[in-house]
């Protein structure tokens, strides 16, 4: 069976292996990124009390670590939790989203533990109500989560100054944008060297040269940093991501 490693993991993704097997695809606290046959899962009596469900979390036991092949999940001990990610729309969707972009994010076995720690608190606020019935809460809880991704990842973008020319952007009185091909903000001087930018409301400025007051910001704000944020990982990945469908239709 070879050596078996315990830790911590949210379930990103779970499809289909055979009539009673599923392939997972976990974020582990101290290992990263796991893909692993979890045996037998879909049986009545398993060692994983039913199916892997996405966004579930708990303990885990998995052998096998070698990047680009299948771990072996043995043991998957998920918290409790009352559904509430699974009763709310919005935040499944959320929930959903920010799965997906961690699956397509993370390599395997790079382990990001605070971006772990992160995506927990998301899914416990979430189970436990602090995010809010509306989805003001959630959408702070989101967009805090995509920046810490790209933070993660080294894709952090340049929020501080004009990523050309370098200096301060005057949110105040002059428009400002956001370019994906520059990755970051872009002034009213240097915007015509850069096709796909976005313009920036004063409000969504603000929020991006200091990302403390997203959690202050109101909903159209927030929408509209959502919008910039999706479009932004469209660039990325080369597509849109598939569980963002909900938003762009916002
Ligand atoms: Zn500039």
């Amino acid at each position: 069976m070879g050596v078996l490693t315990k830790d911590r993991a949210i379930c990103l993704r779970a499809v289909d292996y055979s009539e009673t097997s599923q392939v997972v695809t976990l974020f582990a606290r101290q290992s990263g990124k796991v893909r692993a046959i979890a045996k037998g899962s879909k049986r009545p009596k398993s060692a994983f009390d039913g199916p892997l469900e996405p966004l579930s979390f708990g303990e885990i036991v998995f052998s096998g670590v070698h990047k680009d092949t299948l771990a072996t999940l043995t043991e998957f001990q998920s918290q409790p939790v009352r559904g509430e990610v699974r009763r709310n729309l919005a935040a499944l969707q959320n929930a959903l989203l920010a799965a997906e972009l961690l699956d397509l994010l993370t390599e395997e076995y790079d382990p990001h533990p605070a971006l772990f720690d992160h995506v927990l608190e998301f899914l416990q606020d979430i189970e436990e109500g602090r995010a809010g019935p509306d989805r003001r809460g959630l959408l702070v809880r989101l967009i805090l989560f995509q920046f810490a991704l790209l933070h993660e990842v080294g894709l952090r973008p340049t929020l501080n100054a004009c990523v050309n020319c370098r200096r301060p952007v005057a949110v105040d009185r002059r428009a400002s944008y956001f370019s994906s091909t520059a990755n970051g903000l872009v002034c009213r001087d240097c915007e015509m060297n850069f096709p796909d930018k976005i313009r920036l409301s004063p409000k969504a400025a603000h929020c991006l040269v200091d990302l403390g007051r997203i959690a202050q910001a109101d909903q159209a704000t927030l929408d509209e940093i959502e919008q910039v944020l999706i479009h932004h990982f469209t660039h990325i990945l080369g597509h849109p991501p598939k569980t963002a469908a909900h938003l762009l239709n916002a």
